[in-house]
């Protein structure tokens, strides 16, 4: 069976070179433990963090060893009462073709109510995190006008359409390609959507809300966190839940120069990890669920196949080759 593992860390981009990819032995499970083939696995920008030997909020991954990450799988044996072959589990054993999980750690899953893929993004982390964070990290409240970067993406395609059917005044998204900016204005209905690639993104952004924004949520940092700074209003909030723009930066990146506009503006900026906002969940698949099925909120995804092509999958999110959510399929 087939895993991918670590094979040495990146400095600056990562390159398939960092990845292993590995014949394994297909591993027994012990009482309390169910054995899973995987249908499905996550690759996620956090997980260039997960890539270095630093201290953070989540372990790093370890040389030699396989990597970890969100994965749907179906199970082939089990050893407890609560899970049955052929249940379907969303665990976090991914990059793996078969997985043996802690019963405890396998959530499970309907692939009749949805499609599998979606537990990994719309439906999974990745929605719950635009769902938190729009409405509990930045307070998002009716009229308000929104910001989100990193638009076309698992997380920022959902932030920009929850704000809408939540009766934002304006949506405003931006990201890296023409297609992607026709994408978010025609089809999931964005106010006005820019590709930074472009131009500055303060001169950008400040054309696309002439009247400022009351919230900025951030996925990509730097020149976007700056210009978000620029255009808030009066007790603008900003939800800080990516800064992407510098995961493979080898030196230190500069701060926003204007972070002095705090202090007239009153504004508030806050981190956020989607881990802590767990208790939304039910209301996120009930009213994000309820959206999707009524046709209001859309989605996409870019589903790569074949375990083997993982690490590409990974190398081609960081350079934005995703519409929506990017998944493996095997
Ligand atoms: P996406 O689906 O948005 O994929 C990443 C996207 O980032 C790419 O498609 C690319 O799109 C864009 N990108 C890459 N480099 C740059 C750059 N230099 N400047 C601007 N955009 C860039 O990923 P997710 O939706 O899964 O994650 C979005 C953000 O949210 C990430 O920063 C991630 O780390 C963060 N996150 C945080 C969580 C938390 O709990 N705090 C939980 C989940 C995600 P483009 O073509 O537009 O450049």
């Amino acid at each position: 069976a087939v895993e991918i593992r670590l094979k040495s860390r990146p400095q600056g981009w990562p390159t398939a070179e960092n990845f292993e990819i590995v014949e394994a032995e297909v591993p027994t499970p012990e009482p309390g433990q169910v054995l899973v083939r995987n249908i499905a696995m996550s690759v996620d920008p956090y997980m260039r963090g997960r890539m270095n030997d630093t201290k953070s909020y989540v372990e790093p991954y370890r040389l030699g060893k396989a990597m970890l990450g969100g994965a749907v799988g179906e199970v082939v044996t089990s050893t407890v009462d609560s899970l049955k072959p052929g249940d379907v589990v969303l665990h976090h054993l991914g990059w793996r073709e078969y997985a043996v999980v802690d019963a405890k750690q396998a959530v499970k899953v309907d692939p009749d109510l949805a499609p599998v893929t979606t537990y990994l993004g719309v439906l999974g982390m990745p929605g719950l995190t635009a769902y938190a964070g729009l409405l509990e990290v930045a307070a998002f409240k009716e009229g308000d006008t929104v910001f989100v970067s990193g638009a076309a993406g698992a997380v920022g395609q959902v932030v920009g359409q929850v704000a809408k059917l939540r009766g934002a005044a304006r949506v405003i998204g931006s990201a890296g390609s023409a297609e992607k900016v026709r994408y978010l204005v025609e089809e999931l209905g964005f106010d006005a959507a820019f590709n930074y690639k472009d131009g500055p993104v303060a001169e950008q952004l400040a054309a696309a809300a002439p009247d400022g924004i009351d919230v900025y949520f951030d996925n990509v940092g730097g020149e976007h966190l700056e210009a978000a700074i620029s255009s808030l209003n009066l007790h603008g909030r900003v939800a800080v839940c990516g800064m992407i723009s510098q995961y493979n930066s080898t030196e230190p990146t500069p701060a926003p120069r204007n972070l002095g506009m705090l202090i007239g503006k009153r504004l508030t900026v806050r981190g956020m990890l989607v881990g802590d906002h767990y208790h939304l969940q039910q209301q996120f698949m009930q009213e994000v669920g309820g959206w999707i099925r009524d046709g209001k909120l859309r989605y996409s995804e870019t589903v790569v196949e074949g375990i083997r092509n993982a690490p590409e999958a990974f190398l081609g999110l960081l350079r934005g080759e995703n519409t929506g959510k990017m998944v493996v399929t095997f």
